[in-house]
């Protein structure tokens, strides 16, 4: 039997893993290697790390953690969890094996659901983002767009002149208020009421918002609301409590301590899962070590 099973090896998975492994627990991490931010070209704003290409950054976590006896990982999906009498956790993979362990993390992530609209799913993480901290940056003092609907895309419209001059709030057929409009008025920000037809641009880069009139508006990156659903039932089906939706970002985080602890003894989350404030890789590092920590004191106390 392990100590511990880590299910997801992104940033707080791997973190978790070297924390264990550095405690010299052994621990299995069992990952489908879909990490969230992997269609970015660099991660923004992860120190020591900045701009570096995900899949080059968890090829060097597992490389760090391939020094390390006491850890495995093994590509495969979790399918169901179940927590016995014995406080055992068994894990059943999408393969038809099961797998035991006395502690259990989840660090699945988050599923980003962005706007659906025609061009946009192909530049979601280049010319389209939802962090302006994460690829703001890159798309600086370029013609900007935000699409959102709510109070939440006055406000983004407003935060985007850090990077940019140039921004248009698109509101893709929805009337904003008159004090929105006078806050983007005031604020020197544009916005454009009309329903979008499609993204258009060569490859993954953006060059003009159509309108269904058949207008193009000239914009070089866009913006978007993203709101984060858990991926799978395997942390509600433990029994866990997810926080209420939240205005900015409707995340449906498992709830957590300060220590990354859940409220079911052994059971652990970090990263974007466990998450509720705007999800990173930073604090997705921060708090896979900290559930890390957590299990590992666990394991030692006997449990
Ligand atoms: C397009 C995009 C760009 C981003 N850019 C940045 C940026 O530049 N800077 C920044 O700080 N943040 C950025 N973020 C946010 C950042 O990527 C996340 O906060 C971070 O990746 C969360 O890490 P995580 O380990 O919690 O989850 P993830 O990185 O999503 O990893 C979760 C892992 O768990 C695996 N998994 C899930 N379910 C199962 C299962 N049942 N069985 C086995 N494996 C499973 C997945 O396959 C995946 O590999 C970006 C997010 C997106 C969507």
């Amino acid at each position: 039997m392990n100590d511990s099973i880590v299910i997801g090896a992104g940033a707080a998975g791997l973190s978790a893993g070297l924390t264990l492994a550095r405690a010299r627990r052994d621990t299995l991490i069992i990952d489908a290697g879909a990490q969230s931010n992997l269609a970015a070209t660099g991660i923004g704003g992860l120190l020591g790390h900045d701009r570096r290409p995900p899949a080059e950054y968890y090829a060097a976590g597992r490389a760090e953690l391939a020094a390390y006896p006491s850890i495995e990982i093994r590509h495969g999906e979790a399918v169901s969890v179940t927590r016995g009498e014995d406080d055992v956790f068994t894990v059943a993979l999408a393969d038809g094996r099961h797998e035991r362990a006395r502690t259990l993390i989840l660090a699945t992530g988050m599923e980003y659901r962005h706007p659906r609209l025609p061009g946009l799913g192909e530049r979601w993480g280049t010319s389209v983002f939802h962090c302006p901290f994460c690829h703001g940056w890159e798309m600086r003092d370029r013609p900007m767009g935000v699409l959102a609907t709510s109070a939440v895309g006055v406000h983004g419209a407003l935060n985007l002149r850090a990077w940019t001059r140039t921004i248009t709030l698109l509101t893709n057929g929805a009337e904003l208020t008159g004090a929105q409009r006078d806050l983007l008025s005031a604020g020197g920000v544009a916005w454009d009421p009309r329903p979008i037809a499609a993204l258009d641009g060569p490859g993954t880069s953006l060059e003009t918002v159509t309108f269904h009139d058949g207008d193009p508006l000239p914009v070089t990156a866009l913006l978007v609301k993203a709101v984060l659903y858990q991926r799978s039932p395997l942390a509600t089906g433990l029994g866990v409590t997810l926080t209420p939706p939240d205005e900015m970002l409707s995340v449906e985080a498992i709830t957590v301590d300060p220590m990354c602890r859940t409220a079911i003894p052994g059971l652990f989350a970090a990263g974007d899962a466990a998450t509720s404030v705007p999800p990173s890789m930073a604090a997705a590092v921060a708090s896979g070590y900290l559930a890390g920590a957590s299990a590992a004191v666990r394991i030692a106390a006997g449990y």
